[in-house]
């Protein structure tokens, strides 16, 4: 199954969808260990993404991850807008160099997975949308084309995101607060979560 346009369109509609419903949520979890914005920032981003849908749906799949890149740098503001907009233009990438989906499910998360890390400059471990996105990473590594994979990458974002709860941050503005940030899910992490469990209803065909 490749990602066809209507795919696309789906995956952009229920993941902004998704954000906008969870907004207050995702706001409410950075004012804990932030400033309270991650919420409205990605429901920014996201509408601009969803706004242009159509458009960006109908273009070759790697234009496609590279304008929602773009699109999300441009709108979502804060930290997390530079690196969701670098997840997208990383997997973009990837594809534009000749990796394909389904084949190359892995590689083409991982480039993207990798673009967050560079320009964090950050890792796993560190309280962040990282520590969802490199156990998913890994987990298609290893999985990749195997039955059931959508539910099994489902379980491991959201076990993964509540397991940033005890972590301490060392990145981003839940740093300042040190040993402080213990006991709050990272409000990236959930995001990702968030936008992971839309990929794989659509990729399921559940929706
Ligand atoms: P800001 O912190 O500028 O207000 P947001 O609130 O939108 O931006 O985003 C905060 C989220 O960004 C954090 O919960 C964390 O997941 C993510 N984040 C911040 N800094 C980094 C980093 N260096 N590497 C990876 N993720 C980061
Ligand atoms: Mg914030």
């Amino acid at each position: 199954m490749a990602i066809e346009p209507a795919m696309l369109r789906a995956i952009i509609v229920e993941s902004a969808g998704r954000i906008t419903a969870a907004a207050e949520e995702l706001s409410a979890l950075d004012a804990a260990i932030g400033d309270g914005d991650h919420g409205t920032n990605m429901q920014r981003g996201f509408e601009a993404v969803l706004v242009g849908a159509s458009d960006i749906s109908g273009l070759p799949f790697e234009a496609a991850l590279a304008a929602i890149g773009r699109t999300l740098v441009m709108t979502v503001g804060g930290a997390s807008g530079p690196l969701y907009g670098s997840f997208f233009l990383g997997a973009g990438s990837a594809v534009a160099h000749g990796r394909r989906l389904p084949r190359d499910l892995a590689e083409v998360f991982g480039a993207g997975v990798d673009a967050v890390a560079a320009r964090g400059r950050s890792s796993a471990g560190e309280k962040t949308m990282l520590d969802v996105l490199v156990p998913v990473c890994e987990l298609l590594r290893a999985e990749a084309g195997r039955p059931g994979l959508a539910e099994k990458v489902r379980v491991v974002a959201r076990q993964s995101a509540e397991r940033t709860a005890p972590m301490v941050a060392s990145k981003g503005r839940a740093a300042y607060l040190g040993a402080r940030s213990v006991g709050h899910v990272d409000p990236g992490a959930r995001s990702s979560c968030l936008i992971i469990e839309a990929i794989c209803d659509v990729w399921e065909g559940r929706l």
